[in-house]
């Protein structure tokens, strides 16, 4: 009688696998602060401002004013063509900008075709 040597497969010691766990310290997400602009420094676009009246930081709106670059132009246009004098009130590009806040509507500075910056808000 021969005994089968019942061969049990060689118990495998059970693999841990090694599970670290690594923080990865994160750089915080700061948000890039933007720059301010003085009110008087504002132009003919919207710029981000500080609102002496809210507080609030953001872009200003932006509007047309017909302004005495307009009046200019239609005196100049009106002297050369007797006719088209109403045509600067109709052009963008001679009318003066204001700035207005887009939290509390306040108006807070015209820009005037000729360059200067008028602040009408202040802290
Ligand atoms: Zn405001």
């Amino acid at each position: 009688m021969s005994k089968s040597l019942n061969e049990q497969p060689p118990a495998y010691p059970h693999s841990t696998t090694s599970t670290s766990f690594e923080l990865q310290d994160r750089p915080e997400k700061s948000q890039p602060l933007q720059t301010v602009v003085p009110l008087s420094g504002l132009t003919c676009s919207p710029a981000p401002v500080e609102c002496p009246g809210c507080n609030f930081h953001g872009m200003t709106v932006t509007k047309q004013k017909i302004g005495n670059t307009t009046h200019a132009w239609a005196v100049g246009t009106w002297a050369f063509t007797c006719i088209l004098c109403c045509v600067p009130y109709c052009i963008a590009a001679t009318k003066d900008i204001i700035h207005i806040c887009r939290s509390c509507g306040a108006h807070l500075a015209t820009w005037h075709r000729s360059g200067h910056t008028e602040v009408l808000l202040y802290n």
